[in-house]
């Protein structure tokens, strides 16, 4: 089989806006590899609040933990699950406490060096990628084939993050998850380094009033018309280069 072509899509945008499940989604569709970003910042958070570390009281044992624990996707598996010293912290990245304080963590421009750099090595050793965060177009991958900026109103977005909770079986009030995203919003675009803002040469889709396989579809078509040598055909699959063997690596 020919080897594909190096392409890296990036998908930013604030908490809510859907990128997660768009980008793990179109990463399918296209034979791309996942990364979410948000992950490694909710892992080291998850890590300091389990070694007793308040990361808005402790900057210094934060950055220190960031600089020396080994983080790894399992790309074998879909979506990829993240290991912090071999350790399975997936199913704690979405609890309150670290979606409390992984803005304490992400705002720290040392922790924030270390985990762009990460994500740059991934990129490296995996040039075929749809990257999301808040930051991927702008800082971690400016030169990206690709860069797609996603926004919906706070009230929408409130909406389907306590939806995606309630799935997940966890108790979430719509009004309560607002004011947390409010809040994530105001410290993910206030920050010096690395804030959220919509790279210049982004595409930007307002997603409040689209299901999620209309955002899908629509950044598909626009990567297909652009870049439909690089990305595998209609109905998916993962290139030979996208799935890797099973382990963390
Ligand atoms: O996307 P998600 O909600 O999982 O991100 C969690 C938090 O991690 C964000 O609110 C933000 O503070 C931080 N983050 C970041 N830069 C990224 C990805 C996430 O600062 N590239």
């Amino acid at each position: 089989m020919a080897q594909l072509s190096p392409l890296i899509v990036t998908l930013d945008g604030p908490a809510g806006s859907g990128k997660s499940s768009v980008a793990h989604r179109l990463a399918r569709r296209l034979g791309l590899r996942f990364l979410d970003t948000g992950a490694m910042y909710r892992g080291l958070t998850a890590v300091c609040l389990d070694r007793g570390i308040d990361p808005g009281r402790e900057p210094a044992a934060v950055v220190e933990l960031a600089g020396k624990v080994r983080m790894e996707f399992d790309w074998g598996t879909d979506p990829p699950r993240l290991y912090v010293e071999g350790r399975d912290v997936t199913p704690r990245l979405r609890d309150p406490d670290v979606t409390a304080r992984v803005s304490d963590v992400a705002v720290l421009p040392e922790v924030r060096r270390v985990l762009v750099r990460a994500q740059q090595r991934i990129g490296e050793s995996c040039p075929r990628l749809i990257s999301e965060g808040r930051d991927q177009g702008s800082v971690v991958f400016p030169g990206a084939q690709v860069k797609f900026y996603l926004e919906a109103s706070p009230h929408v977005r409130a909406k389907r993050r306590a939806e995606q909770l309630r799935q997940e079986g966890r108790a979430a009030e719509e009004s309560q998850v607002l004011v947390g995203i409010q809040e994530r919003d105001r410290r993910d675009t206030g920050r010096s380094e690395g804030p959220l803002i919509c790279p210049e040469d982004a595409i930007r889709v307002d997603t409040s009033d689209l299901t999620l396989d209309q955002v899908v579809d629509r950044l598909e078509a626009h990567v297909r018309t652009r870049y439909g040598e690089a990305v595998a055909g209609p109905g998916g699959g993962r290139s030979s280069d996208a799935a890797g063997p099973g382990g963390p690596r």
